[in-house]
């Protein structure tokens, strides 16, 4: 018998016994000898260039589409989102994607298509980070002095807000920073109860006095608390 020949006289038996010829490949599959040769053939560099011509192919695109519509698959994605694996996939893929040119492009039209909207989101976030920045440097302080108390940049945000973002001595709008009412060295502790929002030159030129212009919010007049200091 001939190859040709050979050939022929198989695909006329496979025609003709179909049924059974698959039965017995699945049986095959699924032995352990069918299984080692399965995993033997996906590590060759022949099945992974089919399988990644398959994973772009529209048949496979299609096939994903009624899995992900699927029961099955919606319990796998909220069991898989929560593991450590997926979690460290998101940062890698997050880190090299604000690294891309395509990241970088799309920054550039968000910032030129809404301009104002742009610039007060940055100025939101210069604030955020100053403020974080200034509560670190109290934070910093109020330890070398042992004063108790600590809080954060949007407590100092919050507070700068409730007095209407201005310097409670000049009312005047400014960068402002911390003040602490009573200072460390006259035993004031960190605590929010004791800061108030004041613009460097008034910072500087309150010193050590203990000045609490919060009482006069109203009025532009500071009340001495201690004016022995
Ligand atoms: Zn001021």
């Amino acid at each position: 018998m001939t190859k040709k020949q050979q050939k022929e006289y198989n695909a006329r038996y496979y025609k003709k016994h179909r049924k059974e010829a698959l039965a017995k490949q699945k049986q095959y599959r699924r032995s352990p000898k069918g299984k080692a040769r399965i995993k033997a053939y996906q590590k060759t560099a022949k099945y992974k260039a089919k399988e990644k011509k398959f994973r772009s192919s529209v048949k496979h695109k299609a096939y994903q589409k009624k899995y992900q519509k699927t029961v099955e698959y919606k319990v796998w994605l909220k069991h898989y989102r929560h593991t450590a694996v997926r979690k460290a996939y998101q940062k890698n893929y997050m880190k090299k994607y604000h690294q891309s040119d395509k990241c970088k492009a799309y920054q550039t039209k968000y910032r030129h298509s809404d301009k104002a909207k742009a610039l007060a989101r940055a100025r939101y976030r210069q604030d955020v980070n100053r403020a974080k920045a200034l509560a670190k440097a109290s934070g910093y302080t109020a330890k070398r002095f042992g004063a108790p108390g600590a809080w954060t940049g949007s407590q100092f945000l919050a507070l700068c807000k409730k007095h209407g973002n201005v310097c409670l001595c000049c009312r005047r709008k400014r960068n402002l920073g911390p003040d602490h009412v009573v200072p460390f060295c006259k035993g004031g502790t960190n605590h929010l109860s004791n800061i108030q929002p004041l613009c460097l030159p008034c910072n500087v030129k309150k010193a050590r006095k203990t000045t609490d212009y919060r009482l006069s919010t109203t009025q532009n007049t500071a009340t001495q608390l201690n004016k022995a200091a």
